[in-house]
């Protein structure tokens, strides 16, 4: 993707999740920003992307938002950290662009899901354009890191189906190697969607030598399956996809000499996850 074409005449669709995005959303003042992360009236956005079938249930539409508070090792989207790498798109934009797909979205069993980045960073945003389209009868998803899930209302937790909850990994100082970042905000987000019985999609982001360890999968699972309300486990393997995007930002990747797990440790923590009742894939 160019840097130098504006905003305004970049395509929301990506050629593909990978595809490398900056600096779209500078020529925006502090001020129009602060307003935006107010209201919800526009929102940051890396881009829409059509037909995944790994965001959610049936095949589903997705925006991707800019701006992450987390700084995890193994991100494969790190061009989405700084918010101003995304495009300004006015909420009204975003509706009209889902509204297109809303009769094949429902013939394929899918929907609407909102993944970063992390959402919540543009919580109004979100809220809105998630209440909007479950408006019109699209299946909404939002895709978490958790951390901000106090920003939602219980109403507006009551717009999402599904939550695709990432929880990256149980002990508390791993957590903070890893994303930089407390888990604890996470987990109790976790138990107000169970409180309020809100489906969950539970992440796990598996990473050879960082979060495979045995008794951390154990404790996460406990937990996940104590909750009630997780429908399904998604354990989704580390990959280098991601790589060259951290060498092109200039940020310092420490996960060149990691491999993607192998089949057998994938199947075992997936097993650590069905041997507590939970559906693991
Ligand atoms: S929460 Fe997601 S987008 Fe944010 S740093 Fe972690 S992997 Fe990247």
């Amino acid at each position: 993707m160019s840097k130098e074409k504006p905003a305004e005449e970049v395509p929301l669709e990506a050629l593909n999740p990978y595809e490398l995005r900056v600096n779209l959303g500078t020529k925006v003042s502090e001020s129009a920003v602060q307003a935006a992360l107010r209201t919800g009236d526009v929102g940051f956005l890396h881009s829409f992307t059509t037909g995944s079938t790994v965001d959610g249930p049936g095949v589903r539409v997705v925006a991707w938002t800019s701006g992450c508070q987390f700084r995890c090792l193994y991100c494969h989207n790190p061009d989405t950290w700084n918010m101003m790498n995304g495009m300004p798109v006015t909420l009204e934009r975003a509706i009209e662009a889902l509204g297109k797909y809303r009769h094949g979205l429902r013939i394929m069993s899918g929907g609407f899901t909102l993944s970063g980045g992390e959402p919540l960073m543009q919580d109004r945003f979100a809220a809105r354009l998630l209440t909007r389209a479950k408006a019109i009868g699209i299946h909404t998803a939002l895709d978490t890191n958790g951390f901000l899930g106090e920003r939602l209302s219980d109403q507006e937790l009551d717009q999402i189906d599904v939550v695709l909850l990432d929880i990256k990994t149980w002990d508390s100082a791993r957590h903070q190697r890893l994303t930089g970042k407390d888990v604890g905000p996470t987990l109790d987000f976790a138990r107000r969607l169970a409180d309020r019985k809100r489906t969950i999609w539970l992440r796990y982001v598996l990473v050879p030598g960082l979060t495979d360890d045995v008794d951390d999968i154990n404790q996460t699972a406990t937990f996940a399956a104590g909750l009630g309300n997780v429908q399904r486990v998604d354990v989704l393997p580390f990959h280098q996809m991601g790589r060259y995007k951290w060498k092109k930002l200039g940020i310092n990747y420490t996960l060149d000499n990691v491999s993607a797990p192998s089949p057998e440790l994938i199947e075992r923590v997936c097993r650590q996850f069905t041997a507590v009742g939970l559906k693991a894939y």
